[in-house]
C-alpha cells in the first residue's frame, strides 16, 4: 500500500467509476484472439508504459500484431516532450480515417502523457470522431474496463486531473530484447521551467521498495541478467515516502541472484548523492556509466532553467565520479538556444562539453511547451540561430564521442549480445558496461549471451571488434 495521505484520485472525466482491474481481464470469449499494435513515442519510460499496455491487453485476450496494417485495435502511445509531437500525433490518427470508414469494427486508441493534458486530448477526441478512447498516464490500469465498454460500442474519455497511488501488479509483455525496464518511480518535483513533465507526469511517488526487489527477482528468474531502473530522476527515490535512499536500492537490487547489469536513469545532478556514487563504486554489477543530463554550461542559463545547480558544482560531480572509477563514462542531454543564451553562454557549454569529454550527447533545440514558465520567458532565440548553434556543437560532440571511443582500440570488454545486424545476421552487436555499443561477427545464437570482445576499432558512434578466443 502506497503510504501517502496526500495522494487521492480526482476523476476528472470518467464514465464509470474504478473497479477491480482483474475482473474486467476476463473478456468474453467473442472477443479474443483479436490483434493489438501500440505505436510507441518518446522516452524509455513511455516505452515500459507501452510494454504494460500490451500486458493488460493481452491480460484481456488481444495478440501483438506484426505490423499497424494487420492490427484490430491501435493504440497511439503518445509524449508530449518532443517538439512538434502534437502535429505528429495528430497527422498519424488522422491517416486512420479512412480504414476506420472502410472497417468500422477496428478499434482505435489514443494514450500517454500528451493525452494527460486535458485541452489536447479533448481537442484531438472532437477532432477526430472516430477515435474510440482516450486516456491520460494516471488511467493505465483502466484499460481493459475501457475497451471492455469500447467493444459494447461506447467512446470512453477517461483524463485524471492527479495521478493517484502507484498501482502495482500490472501485466507487463517485456518487449525491449535483452535488457528488461523497471520503474521505480514516478513523475517529478523539480519543475524545470522548460519542461512539461511534472504537469503530465505529476508529483514523485517512489514504488515500495519491495515491489520493485521482487519484479527484478522475478524478471532474473525468467533469465534476465540486465536491468535498467527507470525514474524521471531516480537519485530523489524514496524520498517521498520516507524509504529508503536510491543507494541502499541499489545495493540490494545488486544482491539478486542472476543480475549481472544494472543502469539507471535518469539521474539529476542536484541529487547525485556522495552515498550513491560510492555505491556506483562499490557494486559489482552496477554498470559504469551514468547519464547525467548537464542541459547547459553557463550559470545563467541554469538558473533560467532552474535546475538548481551551477556549472562548477556539475564539473565537480564529475571530478568525483571519475576519480571513483576511472572507467566510467557518462552521457549527457543538452539544450541549445534556451530563452536569453548569448553567444557567450553558448560558448560555455561547448566548453564544457570538452571539459567533461561526454561518451555520447542527445542535444536539442531549445522549443517552447504550452504551460511551462519559459514559454513565455523574453529574449526568444530565432529558428535561424538556434539551429547553427545545434549543428556546431553537434559537430563538437561528434568530435569527442569519437576520441573516447579511440581509448578502447585494443582493449578487451564484456559484450551483452543484443541482437543482430538487420542487413547482415553474422553482424553481432551489444554494449559493453559502459554503454559503448560494440559490433562484431558472430553467430546469431549469441544474442542474449555475454561474450569477451576485443576492440580493432571504431565507427563514428560504435566499436568494432571481434571475439577473444
Ligand atoms: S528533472 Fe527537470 S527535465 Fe527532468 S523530468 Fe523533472 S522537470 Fe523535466
Amino acid at each position: 500500500m502506497h503510504n501517502d495521505k496526500n495522494l487521492h484520485r480526482t476523476y476528472e472525466t470518467t464514465l464509470y467509476a474504478q473497479a477491480d482491474t482483474a475482473q474486467a481481464l476476463h473478456m468474453e470469449p467473442s472477443e479474443r484472439a483479436a490483434r493489438y499494435y501500440i505505436v510507441s513515442y518518446g522516452c524509455q519510460m513511455n516505452a515500459h508504459d507501452s510494454e504494460k499496455i500490451a500486458g493488460l491487453l493481452e491480460s484481456c485476450g488481444y495478440q501483438q500484431a506484426d505490423n499497424q496494417d494487420s492490427a484490430h485495435l491501435i493504440l497511439f502511445n503518445t509524449c508530449c516532450v518532443r517538439e512538434h509531437a502534437e502535429k505528429r500525433v495528430f497527422g498519424n490518427v488522422g491517416a486512420l480515417k479512412k480504414r476506420k470508414d472502410e472497417d468500422p469494427s477496428l478499434i482505435i486508441g489514443v494514450c500517454g502523457c500528451m493525452m494527460q493534458q486535458k485541452d489536447v486530448a479533448e481537442r484531438l477526441f472532437s477532432r477526430f470522431p472516430f477515435v474510440d478512447f482516450v486516456f491520460g498516464t494516471h488511467s493505465m490500469h483502466q484499460l481493459p474496463q475501457m475497451l471492455r465498454h469500447v467493444l459494447r460500442g461506447e467512446r470512453q474519455f477517461l483524463v485524471f486531473e492527479s495521478p493517484g497511488e502507484v498501482i502495482e501488479g500490472l501485466p507487463s509483455k517485456r518487449m525491449q530484447g535483452v535488457s528488461a525496464s523497471v520503474n521505480v518511480m514516478y513523475g517529478c518535483n523539480n519543475y524545470c521551467s522548460y519542461c512539461i513533465v511534472p504537469y503530465v507526469r505529476g508529483r514523485e511517488r517512489s514504488r515500495e521498495s519491495g515491489m520493485i526487489l521482487d519484479e527484478i527477482a522475478a524478471l532474473a528468474k525468467r533469465g534476465y541478467t540486465e536491468i535498467q531502473l527507470l525514474g524521471q530522476n531516480v537519485n530523489s527515490y524514496g524520498k517521498d515516502r520516507g524509504g529508503i535512499p536510491f543507494a541502499q536500492l541499489l545495493q540490494m537490487a545488486n544482491d539478486i541472484d542472476g543480475i549481472r547489469r544494472i543502469r539507471f536513469m535518469t539521474s539529476h545532478p542536484k541529487d547525485l548523492s556522495d552515498a550513491l556514487i560510492e555505491s556506483m563504486t562499490a557494486l559489482p554489477h552496477v554498470c559504469d556509466h551514468l547519464h547525467l543530463p548537464v542541459q547547459s554550461g553557463s550559470d545563467r542559463i541554469q538558473a533560467l532553467m532552474n535546475r538548481g545547480y551551477t556549472r562548477a558544482y556539475y564539473l565537480g560531480l564529475v571530478e568525483k565520479l571519475k576519480k571513483a572509477n576511472p572507467h566510467i563514462e557518462l552521457t549527457t542531454d543538452i539544450i541549445v538556444g534556451f530563452p536569453g543564451e548569448t553567444d557567450e553562454d553558448y560558448r560555455q557549454t561547448l566548453s564544457l562539453i570538452e571539459e567533461v569529454e561526454f561518451s555520447a550527447a542527445f542535444t536539442f533545440m531549445y522549443s517552447p511547451r504550452a504551460g511551462t514558465s519559459a514559454a513565455s520567458m523574453p529574449g526568444q532565440i530565432p529558428a535561424a540561430l538556434k539551429k547553427e548553434r545545434l549543428l556546431e556543437l553537434n559537430a563538437l560532440q561528434q568530435r569527442q564521442t569519437q576520441k573516447t571511443n579511440a581509448h578502447y582500440i585494443g582493449t578487451i570488454g564484456e559484450v551483452l549480445v543484443e541482437g543482430c545486424d538487420q542487413r547482415r545476421e553474422s553482424l553481432l552487436y551489444g554494449k559493453l558496461s559502459c554503454f559503448k555499443m560494440v559490433y562484431f561477427p558472430g553467430d546469431p545464437s549469441l544474442v542474449g549471451t555475454y561474450q569477451t570482445v576485443y576492440i580493432k576499432s571504431t565507427k563514428s558512434n560504435s566499436l568494432v571488434g571481434e571475439l577473444d578466443k
